[in-house]
């Protein structure tokens, strides 16, 4: 048994592949929106598992069905039927407002799962000429890290000598609406435009507030899907259901809302398990979803019951709990407590985000390790962020968070930065 973060620490530099660079913290227990090192000292979550965690860690409700579900049945695969599945695809579509939905685990396999058919679709729909097919992306993009996703990422890290690429992808610059209609009018075999409505890898990079329903109706106009990438920010994340959903501020779904911009293919991850274990989904309506047949995708794991189980729970929970109301409520507090800090030092230069999901980015360069010893002062002082991309820290505390946590997380934040 580990008995102190030392070890711990030592077990994973040895054993363990260096493809990531942790905040030297080592957790054993979490509850909603605490985690305990082994050393016993309790931590605030402010990067909830990169917003896999939205609904607390530990949620009793998503618990206690994975644990009724394991009891009776966790896997069958595709092979046959299972009596979950079914219900939790009717609870989710009807959830989303989508036909149809495809089972994954992983946020990177729902995504290149939503490539597949928005591929396919162009060649059985569209009738692009074989092997034409391409998608356009934005620079600055996050969507995973497969060969083909990092094929068409533009951070040289997630890149650089993971080639060949695949091909068929064409970049434009995030938030430019001229490039997007350049790219449709220049390129007729494009198939669908991936995007994330807010950047959250890139450093919680919120466009101007048309820009996806602009960008909608581009591609209505040239037949083009558009494929909206909510793994980070879906599901309450940004105060709403959706971020697609806008100024939406109601529990579920609905297309009432002028705001409410419908994605062609939605994709989701993370939160859609509470961070029990993977569970993805991409959701379509039947014209689309229905060009994918027996045998042309699947995952032996997707699907599963005991995912399944546990996603009704965690969506469940976001709409009992009003999460997304929270996370809009919190985040408006949040970003005017950082305004005001913003005034008492030069040390960070600005805010951004929507609802839970936000930023700042530190006055220093990119290259610098302030952001990160900021974030090491943080975790000494009680709360556990990281840095993305040099020198922003990204701040997503778990949706179930008390105005009053809230208060007490921005003094942690205050004063450590003001006494860096
Ligand atoms: N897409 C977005 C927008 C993400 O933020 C992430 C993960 O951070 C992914 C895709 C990849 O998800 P996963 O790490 O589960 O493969």
């Amino acid at each position: 048994d580990i008995k102190t973060s030392q070890e711990a620490i030592q077990l994973e530099n040895k054993f363990g592949a260096h493809n990531y660079h942790p905040l030297p913290v080592v957790l054993s227990k979490g509850e909603g929106v605490y985690l305990w090192d082994v050393e016993g000292k309790r931590y605030y979550d402010f990067l909830s598992a990169y917003s896999a965690v939205n609904q607390g860690h530990c949620h009793p409700k998503i618990k206690d069905a994975l644990i009724e579900q394991a009891n009776n049945l966790t896997l069958t695969s595709r092979a046959f039927f299972n009596d979950i599945l079914g219900p939790y695809e009717e609870y989710i579509t009807s959830y989303f407002g989508f036909d149809k939905v495809l089972p994954m685990n992983t946020g990177a396999e729902a995504v290149e799962t939503a490539i597949k058919i928005a591929r396919k679709w162009g060649y059985d729909k569209k009738e692009v000429a074989p092997h034409q097919a391409k998608i356009i992306v934005a620079s600055e993009n996050f969507h995973g890290r497969t060969t083909t996703i990092v094929s068409f990422s533009t951070d040289d890290d997630a890149r650089n000598n993971f080639g060949p690429y695949t091909p068929g992808f064409i970049q434009i610059p995030y938030n430019d609406l001229t490039a997007l209609n350049a790219a449709l009018v220049n390129n007729p075999d494009v198939v669908g435009f991936l995007i994330e409505p807010i950047q959250g890898e890139a450093g919680v990079i919120t466009p101007d507030k048309d820009y996806i329903k602009e960008a909608k109706k581009l591609c209505e106009t040239h037949n083009v899907l558009l494929m909206a990438d909510e793994i980070q920010t879906g599901i309450a994340r940004t105060g709403s259901l959706l971020a697609v959903c806008g100024d939406c501020t109601c529990t579920g779904h609905c297309e009432k809302q002028e705001s409410y911009v419908a994605p062609d293919i939605l994709i989701l991850g993370k939160a859609l398990s509470g961070g029990f274990f993977p569970v993805s989904a991409v959701l379509a309506n039947n014209p689309i979803m229905e060009v994918i047949h027996p045998g042309q995708h699947g995952s032996t794991f997707g699907g599963n019951p005991l995912g399944a189980r546990v996603a009704i729970a965690a969506l469940e929970v976001v709409k009992d709990e009003k999460l997304a109301q929270n996370a809009r409520r919190l985040g408006t507090l949040f970003r005017e407590r950082m305004e005001n800090l913003i005034k008492k030092t030069d040390l960070v230069s600005l805010v951004r985000g929507r609802g839970l999901l936000n930023a700042i980015v530190i006055n220093d360069k990119p290259e610098s390790t302030t952001a990160w010893d900021i974030c090491v002062g943080l975790k000494e002082n009680g709360l556990l962020a990281k840095p993305t991309h040099g020198n922003i820290i990204r701040f997503a505390p778990p949706l179930v968070m008390t105005e009053e946590e809230l208060h007490d997380c921005c003094d942690i934040i205050e004063h450590t930065i003001l006494n860096f």
